[in-house]
């Protein structure tokens, strides 16, 4: 492993000096922003579903009980408050199943990263669940302490519970579905975490009216489901199971989806993807890892204290260290972390480096760059053809919204614009073809 570099007076080196976290000295490498994703139960979850790359990372670990120790959360806490520099810190718990730890963990971990924030820091709590152990109890808790709550769900029940089943096989959307319904109760933020696969890909309408109408969800991320076809669970080998979703059903996916929530949902329904191409077409950061230049400011942290590169990269070859022996901040600012993240950028291939949608896409994550480019050349993106498709879709409408955010107006006029136009007249997107096909599908 490269060496990290050492500092003299970090707080948080050995003895815990008790009272809230210090401003700790920064690598000049350091990012400025940083994600943890902390897995307080490693892989371990309670349901069983098919796609799910977490369950095989249980052999990285084996004989483990899988629940994160006092002095791990504690170390965790103080080095992830000490760091960050934003006002603003986010605490995000995801798994396998966090759930799992119980509610007096988080009652313990909330309270405990309360006390131990800098003056004039505010948190922010997160938790990503498949919501079928949520009680009234936990939800009391969530509501006070304000967490944003992602709920795992992949459509209507019969399109969740394709894969998405107990360690039985048994169904889970009624579970999740009463799961979410004790959220809203309670008035906890939540929003929907949608992974599209072999099964729910060719119904993107029914999927998104679905969490639109049914759910009243406004918020949705989608989740691109691309397992790698091999025994170690790894992102290894070039072969993708038969759940994993085609690249051209991808694009249709998104473009479907997109078309919709043009004429009916902008500004009120919020959609991932969609939020990203906007901040790329009026040239702000990227808003997900995935369509950023480089990445590398997302780092996974397990039960044990091991930190790894990314949480799509829990692998004996991307463990950078240990925080029980190296502060995490020196872990994120590791020449070997920045040359994880700068790696996205410097292996593109030349596809990529010429291609007119680069600057939104990027060539997407590294963990599904591997296939070959139409020349031969290795490291394009999987999901290259259905990027491909959106980028070029969603171009007329993001210029005309982007331009609207110059003007110093919203964005969501754009709705009224494309539902005004009849199906035969020209899209307003500025293509020169009718309507319906073009943007009034
Ligand atoms: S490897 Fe992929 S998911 Fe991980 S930080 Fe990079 S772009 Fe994001
Ligand atoms: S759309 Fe395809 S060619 Fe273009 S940047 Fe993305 S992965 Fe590369």
């Amino acid at each position: 492993m490269a060496p990290v570099p050492v500092h003299l007076g970090r707080r948080d080196d050995g003895d815990d000096p008790g009272g809230p976290a210090m401003p700790a000295p920064r690598p000049l490498t350091a990012p400025a922003q940083f994600h943890v994703l902390a897995k307080p139960t490693g892989p371990i979850c309670n349901l069983d579903c098919e796609y799910c790359f977490f369950l095989s990372k249980e052999a990285l670990y084996p004989g483990d009980r899988f629940r994160m120790a006092e002095d791990v959360l504690e170390r965790y806490l103080r080095q992830l408050l000490e760091s960050i520099e934003a006002p603003v810190a986010t605490v995000a718990w995801q798994g396998g199943e966090p759930t799992l730890m119980g509610v007096d963990f988080f009652r313990h971990a909330v309270g405990l990263a309360e006390s131990l924030k800098r003056p004039g820091q505010r948190l922010e709590h997160t938790l990503q669940t498949n919501g079928t152990l949520l009680t009234d109890e936990w939800c009391e808790l969530l509501a006070e302490h304000r967490f944003l709550v992602g709920i795992s769900i992949d459509g209507p029940p019969a399109l969740h519970d394709a894969y998405r089943v107990d360690k039985r096989g048994a169904p889970t959307s009624e579970r999740v579905l009463r799961g979410l319904e004790r959220l809203k109760a309670h008035g906890v933020d939540w929003n929907v975490l949608c992974t599209v696969h072999a099964a729910n890909q060719d119904q993107p309408l029914e999927v998104y009216r679905w969490f639109r109408d049914e759910l009243a969800a406004t918020h949705i991320q989608l989740i691109p489901v691309v397992e790698r076809d091999n025994d170690t669970g790894f992102q290894e080998g070039d072969r993708v199971t038969a759940r994993s979703v085609d690249p051209e059903a991808w694009g249709r996916f998104l473009v479907t989806v997109f078309d919709e929530w043009l004429r009916h949902d902008v500004g009120t329904v919020f959609v991932t993807h969609f939020d990203a191409a906007l901040a790329s077409w009026v040239g702000a950061p990227a808003s997900l890892c995935i369509f950023g230049e480089t990445c590398g400011d997302a780092v996974a942290l397990e039960h044990n204290g091991d930190v790894y590169s990314c949480d799509h990269f829990v692998e004996p070859d991307h463990l950078l260290g240990n925080l029980r022996d190296t502060h995490l901040v020196d872990l994120l600012a590791s020449p070997r972390q920045r040359a994880f993240g700068a790696a996205k950028r410097d292996t593109l291939p030349r596809h990529c480096r010429e291609c007119d949608v680069r600057f939104a896409c990027h060539g997407e994550c590294p963990k599904n760059r591997f296939t070959t480019t139409p020349d031969g050349e290795p490291g394009l993106n999987y999901l290259c053809a259905g990027y491909e498709a959106f980028f070029r879709h969603v171009d007329g409408p993001m210029r005309l919204m982007a331009d609207l955010l110059r003007q110093g107006r919203f964005a969501d006029e754009v709705r009224a614009i494309f539902a005004r136009a009849g199906r035969n007249e020209p899209c307003p997107c500025g293509s020169g073809r009718k309507a319906k096909a073009c943007h009034g599908g």
